[in-house]
């Protein structure tokens, strides 16, 4: 029969392999290619995911399932010599479930099928050992019940720690045959209680209800929520592995242990593993007691120590990669359980990558293929060991990774004038507070989620940022705190945990990342294998990748930073700090001018300052380019807040005073104010409703390019227009900008570009490629627009309920939404390049530090990607990854 003709459910275990691993789930792939290894697999048989998914869909299992199965038996029963539930020589089976990708512990087992009150002698006799039989048997039944037949297990515990007790023992290995065989009767009556029936005695009949049950598991509660959180689609149902028994649990001779052929938490090389002599491995599960380190098994069974070790030594060659295996001992005899290729930590998978290039296994490109971005992220950060830290006292957003320890602080000019390290604590942050940001080694607020001002503000530092802490609640003055409902005093120790969103009192221990200080430049770091495997594989990936990646960098040292970091230049340079400190006077003068003399005052002495700006960052990024993003904010960010003005006033004119300035002010913050500043008058809507703003910032990015023409560097500056939504917006601004180019001589061509980061932008993007030199998306902009959430509020207000509803898997915020907001970046690529042909396009959102998006944009023929200073390393080595995993990506091979 074809091997995937759809009535072919089952598939004995010499037929297939780990090709089959759709079909047959992880499980019975690996036991089938061990069987096609000729290791020693208990004979079985699997039944596939496909009949799981009839059974689901129809309530039924398929037409002609246990047929097959019955066929199956027949076969496994001849190879055995045992016949299933044989009185004198039974055959005893187990049956597991076994999905595509691992879902451990979320679905079910059930041992021993096959005993009845008949062959539990049978197998009694068989073993020797009617101790062994009895508590088999009464292990099925409380299996059994449970899964099967929804026994509540508490019934059977309790039945168990009474007959201990009525024995006067303390283990269930004390007990005699005789109790057990009490203890199975009393069970046959709790079954009965609850079931209504007899537990069943044809040994057929157990069989077929327990697949029953391992089919139904695959929608059990704990297995549905597993799914959710580890993104495994709901409808690949589960395989089902038929294999006869063996036994660890048959006197010292036997045993039962897991290994794996390297550590999975280090990498280093040599087996690892445990072992328990005279045990179930469900016993191992249950820590019932003490294993001992697989070494122990040499001295205990050498020879059996020494197949193992040779079985492993080709299972890790053969999957070429680090394997972990189960492992039954029966009598002397190895049996082999369970193999697949093993999890493992993010050091470990560097290191092993790195180590199986040098033995030979695998290429250089299989190695990039076997790491990623988020791996290459979690070892850049400084980490909290949570047993020495004792117990978080509160939880939040887990905003920026990371760790710091520190005394509270709760506003800049207490963060600057601190000494030592510093937790900025407060509601929530505003460009205001960018000193204390500085200033800090960690940031705590009580709102706000991954994209609020603090979070996006920590990641571009690469400091860590804990948000949104409900059980933080800061006073009005923003000087005082409780914290889990205890109050919180600057100066008081604080740890916190980025990566986790975990908030500790005191000074909990932070580790440094070696992989971080080598990054940044340290050559002594590389000595550490994980900095060695790091250094070579992101060496792969910048060779391989056709991604470019540059940086979202406002400061010169940002910039310098960044291209330590390997940025091929800016991709995004925000200006709107440069407005801020003490320019912000300036600003305000700027924006409550009332006639165009002081409106141009107030230009002409920003100018300049907006000049050096760009002379430092052209400088540090010479030879590079630069996209710098004309001003993108409302304006009222840059005057004082309604709230705080209309006090002021109201508190002079009640003393009779006169408020002066403070009148002017808050009328222009009125006029200005916005029920939903995000919507409102900013970006290139601003450029063109204040005259001069434009061509101000145009000129000093004109001048400073001449400037740095003079002092012999190689200036590369481009200019980018932030929020547009139609053409003819683009069209004013750039007529404004070549005017104020034209006034410079002797520049380089400057390419003016936009950011489409309006939908109405990404659906016109034909339109707009006819007045744009090049498209950077701005997939902040363009998630919030495209799923009308407000970026700063909705990640704590309702994000956590989304994620438990299935909604999204993640906050479409950190990885592309690519079905929704992703539509929307394809139409815009195939129209804006149909217009324009070779159209450079870029991304400058937060997507573009995270791996999975950075994968999906080298797929959808985008250029580069544009990202904070501290995630580059982790784009440069998803974009590499990208590049070696195959992709079907339509409009990717069309490039
Ligand atoms: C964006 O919207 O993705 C973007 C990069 O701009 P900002 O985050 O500054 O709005
Ligand atoms: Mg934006």
């Amino acid at each position: 029969m074809p091997v995937n003709s759809p009535s072919k459910y089952v598939y004995n275990f010499t037929e297939g392999g780990r090709e089959l691993v759709d079909l047959l789930g992880g499980k019975g792939a690996n036991l089938a290619e061990m069987t096609r290894l000729d290791l020693p697999v208990p004979a079985g048989f699997t039944i596939t995911t496909e009949a799981c998914r009839a059974h689901l869909a129809g309530g039924e299992p398929p037409a002609g399932l246990f047929d097959e199965v019955n066929d199956h038996l027949r076969e496994l029963e001849a190879r055995m010599g045992r016949v299933l539930g044989d009185p004198r020589n039974p055959l005893l089976l187990s049956v597991r479930s076994g999905a595509r990708y691992s879902m451990p512990g979320m679905m079910e087992t059930i041992l021993d099928v096959g005993l009845t009150d008949a062959s539990v002698a049978g197998l009694a006799a068989l073993t020797g050992d009617e101790h062994f039989a009895w508590d088999s048997y009464r292990r099925l039944i409380q299996m059994f019940g449970r899964t099967v037949c929804g026994v509540p297990a508490a019934e059977f515990d309790r039945e168990l720690d009474a007959a201990r007790t009525a024995a006067g023992v303390a283990t269930d290995s004390e007990l005699s045959p005789a109790d057990l065989r009490h203890l199975v009767e009393t069970y046959k009556k709790v079954f009965h209680a609850h079931t209504g029936r007899d537990f069943p005695q044809a040994p057929h009949e157990q069989l077929y209800l327990a697949i029953r049950a391992v089919f139904d598991s695959w929608n059990s509660p704990r297995a549905r929520l597993y799914r959710r959180q580890e993104q495994i689609p709901d409808d690949l149902g589960t395989a089902v592995n038929v294999m006869s028994m063996v036994f660890g649990n048959l006197g010292a001779g036997s045993g039962t242990g897991v290994a794996f052929t390297r550590d999975p938490a280090t990498g280093a090389r040599g087996v690892y593993g445990d072992y328990l002599a005279d045990a179930q491995g469900e016993d191992v599960v249950a820590g019932i007691r003490n294993t001992v380190a697989l070494q122990e098994l040499e001295r205990l069974d050498p020879t059996s120590f020494d197949q193992l070790m040779s079985i492993m030594d080709r299972l890790e060659h053969h999957y070429r990669d680090l394997c972990d295996i189960e492992f039954t001992i029966e009598r002397g005899k190895l049996w082999m359980l369970q193999t697949r290729v093993g999890k493992r930590t993010a050091a470990a998978a560097f290191v092993i990558a790195n180590q199986l290039v040098d033995e030979g296994i695998i290429d250089l490109d299989e190695a990039l293929r076997r790491v990623t971005g988020d791996q290459l992220a979690q070892l850049m950060f400084p980490t909290i060991d949570p047993a020495a830290a004792g117990e978080p006292v509160a939880t939040g957003v887990a905003a920026a990774p990371g760790a710091a320890a520190g005394r509270v602080v709760f506003d800049s000019a207490a963060a600057a004038a601190a000494g030592g390290p510093v937790i900025l604590v407060r509601r929530e942050t505003n460009p205001d507070d960018l000193p204390g940001m500085i200033a800090a080694t960690g940031i705590l607020t009580s709102r706000g989620g991954k994209t609020s001002h603090a979070a996006v503000v920590a990641r571009g530092m690469g400091k860590t940022c804990v948000c949104g802490v409900e059980d933080l609640v800061i006073a009005p003055d923003g000087q005082h705190a409780t914290l889990a409902g205890v109050e919180l005093r600057a100066g008081d120790p604080i740890s916190i945990d980025g990566t986790t969103g975990r908030v500790y009192r005191g000074t909990a221990p932070v580790h440094p990342s070696p992989v971080a200080s080598y990054l940044d430049g340290d050559p002594t770091s590389q000595r550490d294998p994980v900095v060695a495997a790091v250094h070579r594989l992101l060496g792969h990936a910048d060779a391989t990748r056709r991604l470019a990646v540059h940086a979202n960098a406002d400061t010169p040292a940002d910039a310098t930073r960044a291209r330590r970091l390997g940025a091929a230049g800016i991709g995004l340079c925000r200006t709107e700090h440069m407005f801020l400190g003490d320019r912000r006077e300036l600003v305000e003068r700027l924006i409550v001018a009332e006639t165009d003399a002081e409106r141009e005052a107030a230009l002409a002495a920003l100018l300049p300052l907006q000049r050096a700006d760009f002379v430092g960052i052209l400088a540090a990024m010479d030879g590079l380019p630069v996209t710098i993003r004309l001003l993108d904010p409302p304006l009222h960010e840059f005057l004082p807040a309604l709230e705080e003005l209309t006090a002021r006033v109201v508190r002079a004119e009640a003393l009779g005073r006169d408020p002066g300035r403070d009148a002017l002010l808050l009328r222009v913050v009125r006029r200005l104010h916005e029920a939903n500043p995000m919507l409102g008058l900013r970006g290139v809507r601003l450029g063109l409703v204040l005259p001069g703003l434009l061509a101000m910032q145009t000129r000093a990015i004109a001048e400073a390019t001449a400037e740095r023409i003079r002092a012999g560097g190689d200036p590369r500056p481009e200019i980018m227009v932030p929020l547009v939504g139609a053409v003819q917006e683009l069209d004013a601004a750039r007529a404004e900008v070549a005017v104020a180019l034209a006034e410079v001589d002797g520049l380089p061509p400057i390419p003016i570009g936009t950011m489409i980061e309006v939908p109405r932008a990404a659906l016109t993007a034909g339109e707009v490629a006819g007045a744009a030199d090049f498209f950077s998306f701005g997939t902040n902009d363009l998630t919030q627009l495209g799923w009308g959430f407000s970026r700063d509020d909705v990640e704590a207000a309702f994000f956590p309920r989304y994620l438990e509803l299935g909604i999204f898997a993640r906050s479409p915020f950190e990885t592309l939404d690519t079905s929704g907001v992703g539509r929307l970046i394809r139409l815009a690529i195939d129209e804006g390049r149909t217009a324009r042909p070779g159209l450079r396009i870029g991304v400058c959102g937060e997507h573009a530090g995270d791996p999975e998006s950075v994968g999906w944009f080298h797929g959808a023929g985008v250029d580069y990607v544009s990202c904070s200073p501290y995630r580059l390393p982790v784009a440069r080595l998803a974009a590499g990854h990208a590049a070696v995993v195959t992709t079907d990506d339509p409009s990717a091979a069309s490039r």
